[in-house]
């Protein structure tokens, strides 16, 4: 049995199996991801994604990737290519890819269909009266002067309409229902309004577009969707949902809602995300500290990661805000599988080893990754001159600092016991250098009758070059960013969310390919950036520190 399947089945999952031992899915599972291509797919939709492929996936059945493209304003050709990118990536192959603006003849039709039955009408109402007609949740709405108007009547306006004899917003085409419907979502909701701008997939071959409500579900329809799954803001739209399903007699897709991802300490609505683009808070959709897909995979978070934090999150009917360390956890647990450690001082303090030849050409074996003997070894020159990071080194030390410090041993990582015998300082009392004695028995070997407690990580001299290194932290400095309704979310900004530092890394790093992730040993998970790094010269991004230091922080 796999994992999967013996993590007890959400609420969903259990009404899949339900129709479908029931004999209810005649042609088995269908379901859909229907982004609006207005941005980048953040981690949210990566729940959503998960959701959908996933359960096609596990019950045979299929799920399309469908596009919810009804307004032209907002959406690009851009955001659609970043968006099939993102589901590859994630390991999920579509079973068709869909555009609702490709059933805008369908929904014409079926609008007309409404208005013959007289179950739809043009309003001339603007949107501001249509609101103030619209009534509240105690208060009943008011009918439209428009609302008696005949069908005969409807359809010629409503071809009109079409035909581009109206001004933009001039007049719409709305249902009707019950404008004392206790859903204010029945109302004689808007079907239809007149919007004159290019279209990225329909050209300007329409200047009147379907809204949202009457375009999703037909679309789950004509695709023979048969669980349509949603997020808990259209709990209240199910109604419309149903009532078009209905009228229409077509196929009846069910729609089923879930909560919505958020995670702490960044926000997830691609609204505030294109926010931060814009003002230029961040460098693009694809800086690494986005909660974007492209944002997290550059920064080195991997598919495996994301789809095992979907699992473990599961899927329910309350809203909640997940802690961003439980994704975190999800990536070191990927990476500590797959990624090849290597060396690198993030703050070097020259080593001399007084004893070591001067001219010997020598390396030591080192393991690429103890998780993975298919990763096999590499060698790292070994010379008499060494950098360790300053922090490895105390010159008052406690008897816990299992480190370096003078008159202790300490063993230097794939390498020899080492023993400090001298500190060297500058004219300011600043510690140059530190020469030690190498203890040439003890590689691969224990030293003779003693013990040696600490292991550092260390680069050799002059075959080590620097390197860029990106160190990002949470993008905001509070929890919840933009729940303070006062206070405008970018404020809430972590002016401290990127830092930019230099490290001496062990040579093999230089050769780092692009996209290419390394446990730096004892520090963290990197990865080669695939933007700004050169042949030769990697930069590297910190994907997420060995141990997450941030509670700690705030403790
Ligand atoms: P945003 O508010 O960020 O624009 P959206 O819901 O408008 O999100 P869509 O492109 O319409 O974005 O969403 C595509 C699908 O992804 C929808 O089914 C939506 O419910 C789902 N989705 C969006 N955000 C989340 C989230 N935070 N958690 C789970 N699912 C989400
Ligand atoms: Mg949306």
């Amino acid at each position: 049995m796999s994992e999967e399947s013996e993590k007890s089945a959400h609420f969903i999952d259990q009404i899949i199996a339900d129709d479908l031992s029931s004999g209810k899915l005649a042609d088995g599972l269908q379901t859909r991801f229907p982004p609006e291509p207005n941005g980048y797919l953040h981690l949210g939709h990566a729940k959503s994604i998960c959701l959908n492929f996933g359960l096609a996936e596990k019950y045979k059945g299929r799920c399309n990737l469908r596009f919810d493209d009804t307004n032209p304003d907002k959406e690009s050709v851009e955001y659609i290519e970043a968006i099939k990118r993102d589901i590859r990536w994630l390991g999920f192959l579509p079973n068709r890819e869909c555009f609702a603006s490709d059933y805008f003849e369908q929904l014409y039709s079926w609008a007309l269909e409404l208005i013959d039955a007289g179950k739809a009408y043009v309003c001339d109402l603007n949107a501001e009266a249509m609101r103030a007609y619209r009534g509240t949740l105690t208060e009943p709405g008011k009918p439209s002067p428009c609302r008696d108007r005949s069908p005969e009547e409807n359809r010629a306006l409503f071809e009109k309409m079409r035909a581009g004899e109206f001004a933009d917003g001039e007049k719409i085409l709305r249902a009707k229902i019950d404008m004392a419907h206790p859903n204010l979502n029945m109302r004689d909701p808007a079907l239809y309004r007149i919007r004159r701008a290019h279209h990225h997939h329909t050209g300007d071959a329409w200047c009147i577009y379907p809204t949202y409500d009457f375009t999703h579900g037909q679309s789950d329809s004509l695709e023979h969707v048969t669980h349509s799954l949603c997020t808990l803001e259209f709990e209240d739209h199910r109604p419309l949902y149903n009532w078009f399903i209905e009228q229409l007699g077509i196929f009846p897709s069910r729609q089923i809602e879930f909560a919505r991802l958020n995670l702490t300490y960044t926000v997830m609505s691609k609204r505030r995300l294109l926010e931060l683009v814009e003002a230029g808070h961040v460098n693009g959709w694809d800086d690494p500290r986005m909660p974007t897909i492209s944002g997290i995979r550059r920064r080195g978070y991997t598919p495996r990661a994301v789809r095992d934090f979907c699992e473990t999150i599961g899927v329910t009917k309350f809203n909640s805000t997940t802690d961003i360390a439980l994704l975190e956890h999800a990536v070191r647990n990927d990476l500590n599988r797959v990624a090849q450690r290597r060396m690198a001082v993030f703050e070097p303090l020259k080593v001399v080893l007084t004893n070591y030849p001067e001219d010997q050409e020598a390396t030591v074996e080192a393991i690429n990754n103890p998780e993975d003997p298919q990763a096999g070894v590499r060698a790292i020159p070994f010379t008499k001159e060494l950098f360790i990071e300053r922090s490895d080194f105390m010159e008052d030390a406690p008897k816990k600092f299992f480190r370096l410090a003078p008159g202790r041993e300490v063993r230097l990582r794939y390498a020899y016991v080492i023993r400090c015998d001298e500190v060297i300082k500058d004219a300011a009392g600043e510690i140059v250098e530190l020469r030690c004695h190498c203890d040439m028995d003890t590689l691969g070997a224990p030293p003779e009758g003693r013990k040696v407690k600490g292991v550092i990580h260390w680069v050799p001299a002059d075959k080590s070059k620097s390197a860029e290194v990106r160190l990002f932290d949470r993008l905001f400095t509070v929890e919840r960013p933009g729940r303070d309704k006062a206070v405008p979310f970018t404020e809430e900004l972590n002016p401290e969310s990127l830092k930019i530092v230099q490290a001496m890394v062990e040579p093999s790093l230089l050769q780092a390919e692009a996209g290419r992730s390394f446990q730096f040993e004892r520090v963290g998970y990197f990865i080669a950036d695939t933007r700004d790094s050169e042949p030769g010269a990697p930069v590297f991004n910190r994907t997420v520190p060995l141990r997450d230091s941030w509670g700690k922080q705030k403790g």
